[in-house]
Parts: C-alpha cells; structure tokens; sequence
C-alpha cells in the first residue's frame, strides 16, 4: 500500500477517533482495540495472487510474465478493479491500486469491494495473437479466485475492451453454465458491454471540474466569498471565467476529457495542451483535439511527434518534451496517465492552480502536501476518475439482467452518482481543516467502518 494512503488512512482514523458521534458504542480499551482492527484491515490486502503466466510467442521463445490478482476488501461488496497491462506493474503498486478500489467504491456508494490486477508486460511489444494468449492465461491462473459473484476485473491502463471480451470468453470456456456476463466489465457493446462505459472515466473526470466550477459555486458561492478555506477561495478565482487546460495522457481517460473540454461542456475551456508518452503538444490559442484523436486512432494510440506530422495533419502546435506539460502556465492541468509524475523534485514547477486526478494516485505524498498549503485545488483520484467504475457496475447489472441501457441513461447514472459524492464531500469540506482528498477518505472511511461494525468484525 502507498505511503500516502496509509498516512491518509492513519490520519482519518485519528480524527474519527477523536469524533465521539462516530463508533458510539466502542468506549476505553474496546474502543482503542476497534481502530486498531481499523488500520489494520484498510492498510493490508486480504489476499494477494501472483503467478507467472507461460506465454509461447511466435518467434518460439516462451517468456514467464508476471501477473497479479490483488484483493483488498470485499466489506462493501464482490472485490473489484482493473487488470493494468504495464512494464512497471509489481505487486506493491497493484495492492495500492486495490486499496484505492476499496476507498473509491465506498466514497461513492458502489456496492463492491477494491481489487486490482496487473501484467507485467508492454503490450505494444505483443503480436495481437500473443496478447490474447496472455488475456487467456491470466484467466486461467486466476479462475479460482475471480468470477461475477466474487471478483469482477475490468480495463486499466494498457488494457480495454478487447482484452475484457477475451477474458470472458476464456472464463466462459472454463466455467460452462455458470452466468458469464457479469464476470468481466468494460467489454465491447456487441459483446454485452454498456454503452457509454469507454467514455466513462474520461467523462466523469471532467465533470468533476465542471461541477466543482459550475453548478456548485453558481449555487452556492456566497456562502464560500468569506471562506479561510485556501481550496474554495482558489475555486472562486476561476468561478465563471475562461480556463485554459492542459491534459496529460491522451489514452481512453486523457482523450475523452481532452474533447469534453475541447466541446466547453459547460464550462468556457480551451485546451492549449496535450500529451502522451513521447511528447507534448502545445498551442497557445487551442490544439485541434478532434484531428489530434484521429490521428491517435490510426496510430496505435499515439499522438504525432514531429513538426512534418503536424504539418500533414493540417493543425498548429509546438512539440515539446514528453515531460513540458507538467509545468505549463494552464489554469488547469488534468492527468490521465500513470501515479507518481508529480513528486518533491519537480512540484515547484507545477504552476495549474487547479490538479485533477483522471490518473490513480498522480501526485506522491510529499507532493500532495506542499500543493494542498499552497491552496492549489486538488480534485482526488477516488472522487475525480470514479466514473468507470460506476458505469462497470451498472454494466455488471445490465448483465445480470440481460437488459441493456441507452447511451442517455448511463451518462445520467454516472452524472447522478458523481453529484451526488460531490454534494455529500464538499458542503462539508468546508470550513474544515483537511484537504478534499483527506475530507474524501474520512466519508470513505466511515461507511466502511459502519458496515464492519455492523457486521461484528470489530471486537
Ligand atoms: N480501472 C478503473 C479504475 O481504476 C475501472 C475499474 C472498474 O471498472 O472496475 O477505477
């Protein structure tokens, strides 16, 4: 588990500790032995899968791939949480990743429990046919453990819906007559997946900003003008005025919020920067983002990285280092690639006002720090990037029920959901002494300890 979700956990729990409407009935000794439980079950995994996957590849090499199945907590509900195809994956960013599952579902009330799996692989570097031995692989190493009741994957980064289609049909294979459907999410619409689930995360990060920005100040932002509260009174500033946006990672989070912004949803936004793993684009008075995702698509994914490129493509931008973009003067800067970009070497060059976690875990923990005294507003991973998971579940219904949704009806649920976390975390963020993502553990936090206490399992 990261540094920084235990140091949250731990703080979270000290500041319940002191609440005495929170665990009424746990008193002295009995209530010290309680949060002890507390920080134990939240900052350990329950189980923690590993194998290797023997993939015979058509040059006639056979590697061993590393893969893991996390589970962290099932209190809320089956384990749930993607399966990351990455070089990098190991097992202690996996279980991190599952302990951000765990928060995530319980912050907004989806009925599921954190897992989280991972490949060790590039898979841009596997054939079509490999990869999909490897998807077959892994539900075969890992049948026992998951499955539509228990523990229910879904795409990460490095993976989509085609692999999810794979996976189901090898867990269909090997589990005859066992309801299938529900076993996987984010598959492709012809193969029951839900309209509207690709979009899903990329649509709900950006509304995260929107609300925060839009609907909510416009409501209620003469409560906020006397605020001490750096987050709001930073909010504020940008209440109704033009933003300039920059996102990085242009994959299936990075792109779809890339356009929303590019279609000032609501809010009056111009994207003056995207990138991806080679490169930043740049363009001070707004990137073509349409042509950029067409480009993208007939490109394994990749955005264009020379001025001749560029050129062909008939738009205007500077390219710049993969890495620009982190330190651009943008009001706000959206991540949507891998954890950890943002850490004690480099924040003092972040110059966005406003952080937005499309990414799982983006910003270190010393990072996160220094940025919160600063009153830079930070929009957490577990609030801002929940819209995938919140359409996985719907999906998992649909599924379930072998009923499917319009494309109107998903993005409704998924828009309900997130307002509905918003209007519970923030109301009461303010005034309080926390930062949002620590304010978002605390409400994460009681529901599951309420459950457990329910349950009995904190004696
Ligand atoms: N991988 C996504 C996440 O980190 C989605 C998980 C899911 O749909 O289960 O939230």
């Amino acid at each position: 588990m990261s540094d920084k979700a235990t140091r949250i956990i731990q703080e979270s729990l000290d500041a319940l500790m002191q609440d005495e409407t929170f665990l009424p009935d746990y008193e002295g000794q009995e209530r010290e032995t309680a949060f002890s439980s507390l920080i134990s079950i939240l900052s350990t995994p329950n189980h923690v899968h590993k194998s290797f996957l023997r993939v015979p590849l058509q040059n006639g090499e056979v590697v061993r791939v590393p893969a893991y199945r996390v589970q962290h907590n099932d209190t809320m509900g089956p384990y749930k949480g993607g399966i990351r195809f990455h070089e990098s994956v190991n097992e202690d960013e996996v279980s991190s990743l599952a302990s951000l599952m765990t928060i995530k579902n319980a912050l907004h009330d989806v009925p599921f429990g954190g897992g989280k799996g991972g490949i060790s692989i590039n898979p841009k570097k596997f054939s079509k046919k490999e990869l999909n031995l490897v998807c077959k692989k892994y539900v075969q190493y890992f049948n026992d453990v998951i499955g539509p009741d228990n523990d229910i994957p879904a795409p990460d980064a490095g993976s989509g819906a085609r692999e999810m289609d794979w996976m189901m049909a090898e867990y269909k294979n090997i589990n005859p007559g066992i309801p299938y459907r529900g076993s996987f999410t984010g598959k492709s619409v012809k193969n029951s997946g839900s309209l509207g689930r690709r979009e899903a995360t990329g649509k709900g990060v950006y509304f995260t900003l929107r609300y925060l920005l839009h609907d909510f100040l416009k409501n209620r932002r003469d409560e906020f003008q006397t605020s001490e509260n750096k987050f709001f009174k930073t909010a504020l500033e940008f209440y109704g005025r033009p933003l300039t946006i920059a996102v990085q990672g242009f994959g299936n989070v990075g792109s779809v919020t890339a356009m929303q912004a590019h279609n000032c949803d609501y809010l009056d936004t111009k994207v003056v920067s995207v990138s991806d793993q080679n490169v930043t684009l740049y363009n001070e008075d707004g990137l073509d983002v349409p042509a950029l995702l067409d480009f993208s698509n007939a490109h394994d994914g990749d955005l264009p990285t020379t001025d001749e490129e560029i050129h062909d493509l008939g738009i205007s931008a500077d390219v710049r280092e993969r890495d620009d973009i982190l330190s651009l003067e943008v009001d706000a800067l959206f991540f949507a690639a891998l954890g950890g970009v943002i850490h004690k070497d480099n924040v003092q060059d972040v110059k966005a006002s406003i952080l937005i976690e499309g990414a799982n875990s983006p910003i270190t923990s010393e990072a996160d720090a220094i940025l919160a005294e600063q009153g830079v507003v930070i929009i957490p991973d577990i609030l801002a990037n929940a819209g995938g998971v919140i359409v996985s579940y719907s999906e998992w219904l649909q599924g379930r029920e072998t009923l499917y949704y319009s494309e109107e009806q998903v993005t409704k649920i998924l828009y309900d959901k997130m307002k509905e976390t918003m209007d519970r975390v923030l109301p009461e963020f303010f005034g309080d002494p926390f930062a949002l993502r620590q304010n978002c553990y605390i409400h994460s936090i009681t529901s599951l300890c309420t459950m457990l206490h329910i349950r009995g399992k904190l004696y």
